[in-house]
């Protein structure tokens, strides 16, 4: 494929990942823990409606501690305008987030990072024990600052290579080379929060869902795993 015709399809597929899980919307002047409550609402839901749940928190609650010592059934209540059946799960996970961050430093709020090295911070983010390593890898990467590089989760390697846009890579590093080599530098951010997205939910590794994709239609590796063309399940 050549270059012309390859940025072309990396655009054609930033528009139709869009479509199910809403226009990226970068939080960069957030709290940080506002931000990894915002990715944390994410997970599963679109970018619009994480974002409708993250400021219904911020105006309803004085603060994370506050949020904190509430029970299930009130932030379920705070919540309900969304309606959801995920919605226990969430509650669960938001929790959870407070709970381990309450217990490792007695603090409901994460801006005491900024003070500490890169890898202490990763550890910190880790031992949490409930961002997955996605999140983390996002929220370091807002807080080493714009010049600093964004890495390349291995779920966004995978969709990329089974749709033929990249050649099989071995690092994320060489990933992220050839992507800033064919992207425009404000669709990178956007574009791996929704190839993330999409390679943790559809483009398993194991088990990828080819027939609930979007991107169906011009990928080469669903034949592989017996997805006639249309997305039809053989
Ligand atoms: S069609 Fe299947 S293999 Fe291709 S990108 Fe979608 S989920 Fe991944």
């Amino acid at each position: 494929m050549s270059e012309a015709a390859t940025r072309a399809k990396l655009s054609e597929v930033l528009r139709a990942l869009e479509k199910p899980y809403g226009k990226v919307i970068v939080l960069p002047e957030e709290p940080t823990l506002d931000h990894a409550v915002f990715l944390l609402l994410r997970e599963g839901w679109d970018y619009r409606k994480a974002q409708r749940a993250l400021r219904i928190l911020q105006k309803e609650y004085v603060d994370w501690n506050e949020v904190r010592v509430s029970s299930p059934a009130e932030l379920k209540s705070a919540l309900a305008e969304l309606g959801d059946k995920d919605l226990d799960v969430k509650v669960e996970k938001l929790r959870s987030l407070l709970a381990a961050l309450w217990k490792e430093r007695n603090a409901t709020a994460l801006e005491f990072l900024r003070e500490m090295q890169p890898e202490s911070r990763q550890r910190l983010l880790s031992n949490l024990g409930v961002l997955h390593q996605g999140i983390v890898q996002v929220l370091l990467h807002a807080m080493a600052g714009p010049d600093s590089a964004l890495p390349v989760p291995q779920g966004a390697v995978r969709t990329l290579t089974r749709l033929g846009l990249i050649d099989r890579v071995h690092s994320d590093g060489a990933a992220r080379k050839v992507l800033e080599k064919l992207l425009d530098p404000e669709d990178l951010h956007a574009y791996l929060l929704l190839l993330t997205q999409h390679g943790e939910e559809i483009c398993q590794a194991k088990s990828p869902r080819c027939g609930e994709c979007v991107l169906v239609e011009s990928c080469k590796f669903k034949r592989k795993v017996g997805v006639k063309d249309g997305g039809e399940e053989e």
